[in-house]
């Protein structure tokens, strides 16, 4: 059970060769013997799950099941869960338990299916390795001594060491397919305006996208009808026609034109990551794809960029812990002033200081100009490599992170180090396109991830394309030892 598909749980749900019940709770056991080191969830509440499962049984029994019903998903610790302590992995939410749901909560509610639990994550979402969370690091399953990624790096190691069988994270420059790519799963960031932001704790607002991350493309497809859809509360969410993510998940991919940006090739990248990559796209060519060089000419400048606007973003969105109405208050203070700053200085770790200077920094009078405009008028210039590049290829193709899982407090103290992770991911958070990861190999023992970026709203096509090379190669049904 542990290794099926999201298909095959549904499947055996049917059939009744086990309820949700007891899938659940096979999943609780896990997580209450691999979690202690592990660290993969925040919070459970058993109960809570349990009772979910009972009435997805109910609906089974009814005959009213969808395709997810009844199975468990971990959710990341940024959606807000009705009656769940929502934490954000900061200390300044500690204790907040969120009065209303997430659209992508109630989304899964609707569906039937089960939360399992809170996913542990970078502080904010502000991470590329699960180090700044409050709630401790989290062990890579495939190397403990290693870190997940992040900042999704709960749901992919939760799903990774199989103690859920898929997660949701959030991406606003990188964390899903950068965490997918170190724990050897699949993970999708849909296009902007894809999935609902409501609900979900805001870290830089026109960057922030939800999407799954779970063993395969197929996994992917089936959770993206859910995710997926308008929703009038997030005045980003787009009113476009339902999708069903796994109608073309069978086409054949004869006639696929691949680009490979030249800069995703060059001086950063990993030789035993670059040649994972090239094997993998060598396996497109036997599918009968055709590849085709391309230029991404900006791609060195969206790191820059991404670290100015993101920080801007966050400085505001952030303004929001104040103390007065929700999360951590500081115990002792002279007056109102004193409060904000105790309580900020006290909930806030190092790395989302750091973030709240810088984006108050170049959004100040002074350097507005310089900083905060020149990195939207460069945005904008990122987005139009894309916007060339796609007049030669269907998708692209390159890596999704330079190397692969790094040791634990290898990167902490560097924090440039740690931003250059995002190199290949965070371009496609500035142009609002969508963007894959599936698991394409191994180096060192390590997982390697294939990204695939694809146009606007070609979330089905990718998914294809996952799910074909899926058909042909068994890496993303590798699993890491010491699990079982
Ligand atoms: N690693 C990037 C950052 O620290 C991206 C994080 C994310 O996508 N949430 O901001």
């Amino acid at each position: 059970m542990i290794n099926a598909s999201l298909k095959e749980l549904a499947t055996a749900l049917g059939a009744k060769q086990i309820s949700s019940v007891e899938l659940t709770q096979l999943f609780l056991d896990r997580i209450n013997r691999l979690n202690p080191e592990i660290n993969a969830y925040i919070t459970l509440d058993a109960d809570r799950s349990l009772a979910q499962a009972a009435a997805a049984d109910a609906l089974i029994a009814q005959g009213k099941a969808g395709p997810l019903t009844g199975i468990p998903f971990a959710q990341k610790d940024i959606f807000c869960a009705q009656g769940w302590r929502t934490t954000c992995g900061s200390k300044m939410l500690e204790n907040f338990v969120a009065p209303y749901d997430a659209h992508i909560i109630s989304q899964f509610d609707n569906a039937g299916a089960v939360n399992l639990g809170k996913t542990n994550m970078d502080e904010f979402a502000m991470g590329s390795s699960n180090e700044t969370s409050y709630f401790g690091k989290v062990q890579n399953p495939w190397d403990r001594a290693r870190v997940p990624g992040g900042s999704s790096g709960g749901s992919a190691a939760a799903v990774a060491a199989r103690l859920a069988p898929a997660a949701t994270g959030t991406d606003t420059g990188g964390s899903i397919r950068q965490p997918a790519s170190l724990c050897g799963l699949s993970g999708l960031k849909p296009t902007y305006g894809v999935c609902s932001r409501y609900g979900m704790i805001a870290f830089a607002s026109s960057l922030d996208q939800a999407g799954p991350m779970a063993k395969s493309a197929e996994d992917l497809a089936l959770m993206m009808n859910v995710m997926a859809g308008f929703d009038t509360r997030d005045s980003t969410s787009l009113q476009r026609d339902t999708e069903d993510y796994t109608r073309d998940l069978n086409q054949p991919l004869k006639g696929l034109r691949i680009g490979l940006p030249r800069e995703y090739f060059a001086d950063g990248l990993d030789a035993g990551v670059a040649k994972v990559v090239l094997d993998a796209i060598e396996q497109y060519r036997k599918l009968g794809a055709e590849t085709v060089e391309v230029s991404l000419p900006n791609t060195q400048l969206s790191i820059p960029v991404y670290y100015v606007l993101a920080p801007a973003e966050a400085s505001s969105n952030l303004s929001r812990y104040d103390g007065v109405r929700y999360g951590h208050r500081a115990a002792e203070y002279t007056d109102l002033m004193d409060m904000y700053c105790k309580t900020r200085a006290e909930g806030f770790g190092a790395e989302v200081k750091r973030r709240i200077m810088v984006g108050t920094y170049v959004l100040s009078a002074g350097y507005y100009d310089a900083y905060y405009l020149k990195a939207q008028q460069l945005r904008r210039l990122i987005a139009q490599d894309f916007e060339q590049a796609f007049k030669q290829c269907d998708v692209i193709m390159g890596p999704a992170a330079p190397g692969t899982a790094f040791k634990t407090g290898e990167k902490t103290n560097d924090p440039v180090a740690m931003y250059l992770e995002d190199l290949y991911t965070i371009a496609v958070n500035l142009a609002g396109l969508p963007g894959m990861s599936v698991p394409a190999g191994f180096s060192n023992g390590l997982p390697v991830g294939l990204q695939i970026i694809g146009n606007y709203f070609s979330e089905a096509r990718m998914l294809n394309i996952g799910h074909q090379y899926q058909q042909v190669t068994d890496w993303h049904k590798q699993m890491p030892q010491g699990i079982e």
